[in-house]
């Protein structure tokens, strides 16, 4: 059986999974991320030099390797725009790190000689690994959001990811729903992800406690209100606390505009919410279905577009990107 490696950049760890064509678990390892981006290369190397160990004697049947960064990818598998990694803009990544691989890959016994290496941006790898094995498994179209610290997208279209001209496409949460608003990453004004990413939720969180209008935030924040995150917003809406869960409402209908947007434009079989936010499970997935039921052409009736859950959690991405590695996804 085909073994596919998925290695998952994130803010503090490099998760690395070894998992089957079919999607079975055989290893997984983590190692840090790198603590600056000149380092990401060595650190790529550590973690597939990890995951192959425990591979073990099953490193013959490695056949290719996916990797997915926090950045923009171009189709060549160089890094494009990126907040988190700007030292590394412009850099053939995919390149170097094939070389890298190279000597592994023989000593590994590859029947090919090599192994296969897609680079990827971390949330269509989530998508990806949801469309393989998760929540869109079975969907030809579907729209897979990550809601972490921002928003990350990818789009399932004709049973392929969505790659568009320079292999940009599925970055909706870059998608502008209110040109008043607070200022992006990107340096627009608005995009979804400063509404309804876990980073938004720890705002209103912030906003509502200064204007008083929270009182459990401010105690589970031992008053200190400029620490409030996300945690405490959703630790207060698992209680029932009401402000909580208006938050929850407020960031929700944010949520439906986006989905309705992406709706008007892809007419998706399925709208699937993971990341980190998704952990809130039915409280975030009932606001988005009552917001998106209330304000999206699509949120209800006979063609309503279903809202549910991711199911990979945080192993997704490196799902995913084992999965573009071997080639099941593309
Ligand atoms: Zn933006």
């Amino acid at each position: 059986m085909r073994i596919g490696l998925g290695l998952d950049v994130g803010g503090t760890k490099i998760l690395a999974c070894a998992i089957t064509s079919s999607g079975e678990l055989v290893a997984e390892t983590k190692v840090d991320s790198p603590r600056t981006p000149e380092l990401l290369l060595e650190a790529l190397t550590e973690a597939a030099e990890a995951i192959v160990d425990l591979v073990g004697s099953r490193r013959h049947e490695i056949a290719g390797v996916g990797v997915g960064v926090p950045s923009l990818v171009t189709s060549d598998g160089t890094l494009y725009s990126s907040p988190n990694l700007p030292a590394l803009e412009g850099l053939p990544v995919r390149e170097a790190f094939a070389s890298r691989l190279h000597d592994m890959a023989e000593e590994s016994g590859a029947s090919t000689g090599s192994w296969n290496l897609v680079l990827d941006n971390d949330a269509t790898c989530a998508a990806a690994g949801e469309w393989a094995f998760g929540a869109a498994r079975g969907f030809d179209e579907a729209v897979i959001l990550t809601l972490g610290t921002g928003i990350g997208g990818g789009v399932i279209t004709a049973g392929r990811i969505l790659r568009g001209r320079y292999g940009f496409a599925g970055e909706v949460g870059h998608m502008v729903i209110d040109p008043s608003g607070p200022t992006c990453t990107c340096g627009r004004s608005g995009c979804l992800e400063q509404f309804a990413s876990g980073s938004a939720l720890g705002r209103l969180g912030r906003e509502w406690a200064e204007a008083g209008r929270a009182p459990r935030l401010v105690e589970l924040a031992a008053g200190s209100i400029s620490t409030i995150r996300g945690e405490q917003v959703l630790t207060a809406a698992r209680e029932g606390d009401a402000s909580a869960l208006a938050i929850f409402a407020e960031l929700s209908s944010s949520l439906a505009t986006g989905i309705s947007n992406i709706a008007e434009i892809l007419d998706p079989s399925v709208v699937i919410l993971g990341g980190g936010l998704a952990d809130a499970g039915d409280i975030l997935l009932s606001a988005v279905r009552t917001a998106f039921a209330r304000d999206g052409r699509r949120g209800s009736g006979p063609q309503a577009i279903p809202v549910i859950l991711a199911e990979l959690g945080p192993r997704a991405g490196a799902f995913g990107a084992a999965a573009e590695g071997i080639g099941l996804v593309s």
